[in-house]
């Protein structure tokens, strides 16, 4: 178990991420440079002073508000912030320090897709597509994603688990349409899922195919009840990929593992 304290230094630095994570949804969609200018007001244009930009703690000193122009500030922010630190913080204390780097860039992807989607319906092809290709690089690089100790083995299983991932969802996208006779779910959802399973590997797929559908029932259910939502139009699916993935590396992939071990073990006779 690594020290507390260390969780602690992630936490802070998961924070600074999602500050960047933030700029990433705002600007990555308008096509604008994610690291030209410096942050300004939203509302008014007024540079912003380094030390209000502060994560989290920023946003809760301003109580909400522009200090050039009293603006109201999206308290997506600072969740935005608080949520990348915990997910990062956890992902430390779960995983070895390679993997850890490498789920951590999965998570941080998987924030911004999510970002975008909820604002926009559409998912950058740099990032999924993009995320493809640092999957199968990350699986050379680090076989033990994809469970294998040799890394051509790794990275084929990678880019096998990528296709497979990618048409799955493809052809029931296709096939939703086709029984709604419109547009039910767009591309980037597949791509989407190819990225994770390039990260993954094939045996995620079930998992994040299952719960993610799960979730997005139940709030689409919960949202067509409260009348916000009309049955047939287009929502984002790619919220509900990343929290079925943000689950897995969290326990489920080792809840997973000793379910089928306790039930195959069960089944050999000793
Ligand atoms: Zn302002």
């Amino acid at each position: 178990m690594n020290p507390w304290w260390e969780g602690l230094a992630v936490f802070g630095v998961g924070a600074c991420i999602g500050s960047f994570l933030n700029v990433c949804i705002l600007r990555w969609p308008l096509g604008l440079s994610i690291v030209r200018p410096a942050s300004r007001c939203q509302a008014c244009g007024v540079k912003i002073p380094g030390f209000l930009n502060l994560p989290i703690l920023g946003w809760i000193l301003l109580r909400g508000r522009a200090r050039c122009c009293g603006a109201h500030l999206d308290w997506r922010y600072p969740v935005v912030e608080l949520f990348t630190a915990t997910i990062l913080a956890a992902l430390w204390f779960l995983y070895p320090p390679k993997l850890f780097v490498a789920y951590a860039f999965l998570a941080a992807g998987l924030i911004v897709a999510s970002g975008i989607d909820f604002d926009h319906l559409v998912i950058p092809d740099g990032l999924t597509l993009g995320g493809v290709i640092l999957g199968i690089s990350a699986s050379y690089l680090l076989p033990q994603l994809q469970e294998r100790a040799d890394p051509t083995d790794a990275m084929i299983r990678s880019a096998v688990s990528a296709a497979l991932g990618g048409s799955i969802l493809y052809l029931l996208a296709k096939t939703a349409s086709w029984f709604l006779q419109k547009e039910a779910m767009g591309t980037g959802d597949a791509k989407l899922l190819a990225a994770l399973g390039s990260f993954l590997g094939w045996t995620a797929l079930p998992w994040i195919l299952a719960v993610s559908s799960l979730f997005g029932t139940c709030v689409g259910v919960i949202m067509i009840l409260q009348r916000k939502q009309k049955l047939g139009v287009k929502i984002p699916y790619g919220p509900y990929l990343a929290m079925a993935v943000l689950l897995w590396l969290l326990g489920g992939k080792a809840w997973i593992a000793k379910y089928l071990l306790n039930n195959l073990s069960s089944q050999i006779p000793n």
